[in-house]
């Protein structure tokens, strides 16, 4: 690769089903390298395994992206595949299948060029190869031995090859992987490696039954057109680097070969192995950005559905593989553009930390003003059947920040700053409900409305402590039977933070109340 080539990397998923996290974060690597060298994010989608094909992922793809923030800048207008090229999108179509009319060309000329040949196995012959190899305890494989003793254009003469490729539908164009040769290659991540030749099998390039290319084929040839510089991929696909490597000499592309980054896996919390799609349902966190309804119309736990903000699942993800070398952890879209390197991805398997999620989200959710909090829990407080000002909710926000680490956790960690308690927790009141703490707070009751004007948090708290002590009542005592009024049960926020928010007269008000209700 020159290296004044304008940077352009691809995220080029399989529309086989939900993109999970190992996936967002491919494409978040990409967009952050795209971005640090002023280059062009692409989206492909390499859809040429119908057998595989799962309608609805496409438009998952592209709404994960969007909602991590990390939207291509070719391939994608207006939340759709771009379908045709244009001065934005030169290299269009996006989509594989509808390229499908420029991929034979390319495995014909490497045919002529004697990098390739037709394989006229049926898929039964193939079936039975692999079965007989099987029964003396071995592997079948199509290589550069077994294909001396096959049914491909190696082997027939030219008239047969001839007959076969008019008359019959089944054959393939495979790569002719040259023996005994070293294919030397370069990662980003992983450094140099050699693969002798002749490990390698001579793989499928395309597909006279459905006219289409493998996903080899098509996505080399796909790389080179769009003018690809560097690949970011997951790890799964280094065993096919060297195929990669062979394709683009055999088509003489070497000098516009992109560079190579292949990040590792990401591991299960703890244990061992990689971090599969159905481990969030057994373990209980999301591996989906978005929620996905499968075929059985069950929809996945997500990270929007819950209540996680993108900005911090991606810093999240960005850290699962990578750091800025320093102790930086919080790091918004831009600064992780801006620190972002290859050289820094951890060569290893990156452990997903459930926890360490939710650390992120709190530590996001703590940075938000109090009245941008209040936008986003307005909606769920309406669902609650709460109307409030956005003033009042920013108010309650403000002392229950703390214990949230979810927007939706302002409700469940105190209901009472919206609703006064119409029950009491029964063995609360039983306990501190008694005619002796009555006695206590009523006087407590007229202190608390004599308060001249609203207080602060720390004001209140010092007020009522003194008047109790001084008045030497037993303190918890009293302050339970008062938040039992409050809030309807014993536990909760800080007495002064409740009276700070409710204010003075719903403060007299559920005292009253609860006299009303609990008797003295
Ligand atoms: N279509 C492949 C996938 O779904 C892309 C691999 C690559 O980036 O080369 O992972």
């Amino acid at each position: 690769m020159s290296e004044n080539k304008k940077t352009r990397v691809r995220f080029a998923p399989s529309p086989t089903g939900p993109l999970h996290i190992g996936g967002v974060r491919t494409a978040l690597y990409n967009y952050l390298y795209a971005k640090q060298h002023n280059g062009t994010f692409v989206l492909r989608i390499e859809d040429t395994d119908s057998a595989r094909f799962v309608s609805g992922a496409e438009e998952y793809i592209i709404g994960a992206l969007e909602w991590c923030g990390i939207t291509p800048d070719e391939g994608v207008e207006n939340g759709k595949i771009v379908e045709e090229a244009s001065a934005r999108h030169p290299h269009g179509p996006y989509r594989q299948s509808q390229r499908r009319g420029i991929y034979r060309a390319y495995a014909e000329q490497l045919i002529q060029n004697g990098y390739a040949y037709y394989a006229f196995d049926s898929a039964e012959e193939l079936v039975a190869k692999r079965a007989e190899a099987e029964s003396k305890g071995q592997t079948f494989i199509y290589n550069q031995v077994t294909r001396k003793g096959l049914r491909n254009s190696l082997t027939l003469s030219a008239s047969e090859v001839e007959h076969l490729l008019e008359t019959t539908t089944g054959w393939t164009i495979r790569f002719k992987m040259p023996e005994n040769e070293i294919v030397a290659m370069d990662d980003l991540i992983r450094g140099h490696i050699e693969v002798n030749t002749e490990t390698l099998d001579d793989k499928v390039l395309w597909k006279r039954a459905d006219e289409l290319p493998t996903y080899h084929l098509a996505n080399i040839v796909d790389d080179y057109l769009m003018e690809i510089t560097e690949v970011i991929r997951g790890e799964e696909w280094l065993p096919s680097l060297p195929l990669h490597y062979m394709l683009y000499k055999s088509f003489g592309w070497e000098s516009s070969r992109p560079r190579f980054a292949h990040l590792s896996l990401l591991l299960k919390p703890g244990g061992q192995g990689k971090l599969s799609k159905r481990d969030g349902d057994k373990l209980g966190f999301p591996v989906f950005p978005l929620p996905w309804t499968g075929t059985d119309g069950e929809v996945t736990n997500s990270y929007r559905g819950a209540g996680y903000f993108p900005e911090a699942f991606i810093n999240m993800l960005a850290f699962l593989g990578w750091n800025p070398g320093d102790e930086r952890e919080i790091l918004s879209l831009d600064e992780l553009v801006e620190a972002f390197s290859l050289e820094r991805v951890i060569r290893s398997g990156a452990h997903f930390n459930p926890e360490k999620a939710k650390w992120y989200n709190r530590e996001y959710l703590r940075a938000k003003s109090d009245t941008e909090l209040a936008k986003l829990y307005l909606p769920i407080l309406k669902e609650h059947g709460v109307e409030a000002t956005e003033e009042y909710t920013a108010r309650a926000i403000s002392v229950i920040k703390d214990r949230a680490t979810f927007v939706a956790d302002f409700w469940t960690a105190a209901p009472y700053l919206f609703v006064a308690p119409s029950e009491y927790v029964q063995k609360d009141a039983a306990k501190f409900w008694t005619a002796e703490n009555c006695g206590y707070l009523s006087k407590l009751r007229s202190h608390i409305a004599a308060y001249k004007s609203e207080l602060e948090v720390a004001a209140i708290a010092e007020s009522i402590e003194n008047y109790i002590r001084s008045n030497q009542w037993p303190f918890g005592k009293v302050m339970n039977s008062l938040r039992l009024s409050l809030t309807g049960s014993a536990s909760g926020l800080g007495i002064a933070e409740i009276i700070y928010t409710i204010g003075l007269q719903e403060t007299v008000r559920r005292i009253d109340n609860a006299f009303k209700t609990l008797g003295t």
